[in-house]
């Protein structure tokens, strides 16, 4: 079961903050999410303050359904203060929903450099969205919809299909490396 959706914001939602344009489908996507997942939360290297703010005008000009702009952002800690992200794990997630499971919790994101050790399985890979005149046709957010459904009727393979689907950059070590 899916308890909590963890959403990239830049290349998943919209292309990037500066100058942003909303995905195609993105309203559709949403507002499926809101309706179906308990909790769909942000998770971004954006700055709290720019993620809300690009919500909001998503949410005003009517790119995006009512909620958009409520949305949690996930607390994301830096390495030591740097500005080197750690990995996305789902477990500063789980910290603002203590109730729900760790497996309960997914994550889409363009970058699977992001995806934590272990936490594959969690993980729904997009391509990424630039905003170029290329990806109008863009129809992305409606192939993860169908995948939402796929897992929300307890279909737990669909993540993996993805995952190998892909021809995504791979940064982070993965769980195969290990094995
Ligand atoms: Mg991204």
């Amino acid at each position: 079961m899916i308890k909590v959706l963890a959403l990239d914001l830049e290349g998943t939602l919209i292309n990037s903050i500066y100058n942003p344009m909303p995905r195609p489908h993105l309203y559709k996507f949403l507002e499926f999410c809101f309706k179906n997942i308990p909790q769909t939360v942000l998770f971004t290297a954006a700055s709290y303050n720019e993620g809300v703010n690009k919500l909001n005008r998503l949410e005003a000009v009517g790119a995006a359904p009512m909620g958009t702009a409520d949305m949690p952002v996930v607390k994301w800690e830096r390495h030591n203060n740097t500005t080197t992200f750690l990995p996305k794990n789902l477990q500063f997630v789980q910290k603002m929903f203590p109730e729900v499971k760790l497996h309960e919790i997914f994550l889409v994101d363009d970058i699977e450099g992001f995806v934590a050790l272990g936490q594959q399985d969690q993980y729904i890979p997009i391509l990424s969205f630039q905003g170029s005149q290329a990806t109008v046709h863009d129809t992305e957010l409606l192939r993860i919809k169908d995948i939402l459904v796929d897992i929300l009727a307890g279909d737990w393979s669909v993540t993996r299909r993805g995952y190998r689907g892909f021809d995504v950059p791979i940064i982070g070590d993965k769980m195969e490396d290990k094995q």
